[in-house]
């Protein structure tokens, strides 16, 4: 059946809700790339229900208004609330119940006073937009400290606060609504035609943004997971190699040294306790490592029981007093689960980067003092100069 002329609008005006549509479905793509990122399926909910929302007032015949428009603005208030909990689930936080109750139900009973009670027009979608805007303020407040996290998670943060500062003129715009007319006229004019635009501008960069962090933020876990070793949570080799090499080239005219370790006798640990015992050792040293570290050092463990601390500022006898405070801290431990185990050693070598030097050279100069310190008896530390 061909369309008729006046059809055409109505057809133009569903691109929104498909486009709404649309970013459900990348949403919901995103997640099967990795299915424990639950937050994109609520961002999948959101744009569904607002697309659903978007279609049932584009589609309701004016008979049908009475029913249509409460449901379009709840869907609407859904689909924030929705919205709202993903942003905070990404970061790994939980909405504040008793703030979104609190919207919830005074932005939901305005929306149906406002229908069945006392039927404005205005009133009723004033409700909607400032529930929505006050549950993602509520959520922007939450997420204040994004502001200050990687570029993404501010590229986020500056966008949902477009997004919700755009529905101030959004609420003036409808101060301007004529109530007497009720809606039917009012989806005619261009303070109409401008809030939509509006909705379908920021949300559909909201969207996009988005999907850019759902990747974004998959590909740093990806990396993360590529340098990081498992059991003690420190880098493996590669990322060591990543994060050091800058460091290198970044410290001329400071000190920088580099912490050999290697656990002595760990092979009798194993051969005493298990092979599970010594892989929870390993995990214990990974915890002491981290303790001691300061926020710029780089840990790595780059061999079985071998690790590596990179010191930017922090020349050989800095480096001393830190590879004795691992030392003590070791023969301290009470490593988890392997009782019967009196003490853990290990032995050091420290050197400090000569001008021009490459990690590879400072590296070798390290392990050869550290095989030095194990030939000495072990338990030990070893400074460059002192083996010369
Ligand atoms: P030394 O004091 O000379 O360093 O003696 P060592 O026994 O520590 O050194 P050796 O190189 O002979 O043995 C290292 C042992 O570390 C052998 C290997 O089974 C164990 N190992 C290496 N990687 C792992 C691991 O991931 N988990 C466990 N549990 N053991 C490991
Ligand atoms: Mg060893
Ligand atoms: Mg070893």
């Amino acid at each position: 059946m061909a369309a008729t002329p006046d059809a055409y609008p109505q057809l133009m005006i569903l691109i929104g809700p498909a486009t709404a549509l649309l970013f459900a479905a990348g949403f919901l793509w995103a997640w099967t790339l990795d299915r424990k990122r639950g937050y994109l399926l609520l961002f999948a909910a959101a744009y569904a229900t607002f697309a659903t929302g978007m279609g049932l007032q584009v589609l309701a015949r004016p008979g049908d208004i009475g029913i249509g428009v409460p449901a379009t603005a709840l869907l609407n208030s859904a689909a924030a609330l929705a919205l709202a909990t993903g942003l905070l689930r990404r970061s790994g936080r939980w909405p504040r119940p008793l703030a979104i109750l609190a919207i919830v139900l005074a932005s939901a009973g305005g929306i149906l006073w406002f229908t069945f009670v006392d039927d404005r027009l205005s009133a009723r979608l004033i409700c909607v937009n400032v529930g929505v805007a006050a549950l993602l303020g509520c959520t922007l407040v939450q997420l204040a400290d994004l502001r200050r996290g990687r570029r993404v998670d501010r590229v986020v943060f500056w966008i949902v606060s477009v997004f919700v500062l755009h529905f101030i003129p959004r609420a003036l715009l409808l101060l301007d609504l004529d109530e007497g007319a009720g809606l039917v006229p009012f989806l005619g004019t261009s303070s109409w035609l401008g809030l939509r635009l509006s909705t379908a501008v920021s949300g559909a960069a909201l969207a996009m943004v988005l999907l850019i962090a759902a990747m974004v933020d998959l590909q740093d876990e990806l990396r993360d997971e590529r340098d990081t070793d498992r059991l003690t949570g420190l880098f493996n080799r590669r990322g060591f190699e990543e994060r050091a090499l800058p460091l290198l080239t970044a410290e001329q005219d400071r000190p920088l040294s580099l912490i050999v370790c290697d656990i002595d006798r760990f092979k009798a640990i194993n051969d005493r306790f298990g092979h599970q015992a010594g892989d929870r050792v390993l995990a214990g040293i990974g915890a002491i490592l981290r303790q001691v570290l300061r926020r710029r050092d780089v840990a790595a463990r780059v061999g079985g029981e071998e690790f590596v601390l990179l010191l930017p500022d922090c020349d050989a006898e800095g480096a001393r007093l830190i590879a004795e405070r691992v030392r003590l801290a070791l023969m301290q431990a009470d490593f988890d689960g392997v009782p019967g185990l009196d003490q853990v050693t290990a032995s050091f070598g420290i050197a400090e980067l000569r001008p021009g030097e490459s990690l590879g050279v400072l590296f070798a100069r390290g392990d050869r003092l550290l095989y030095a310190a194990k030939r000495d008896g072990r338990n030990r530390i070893l400074v460059q100069d002192e083996a010369g």
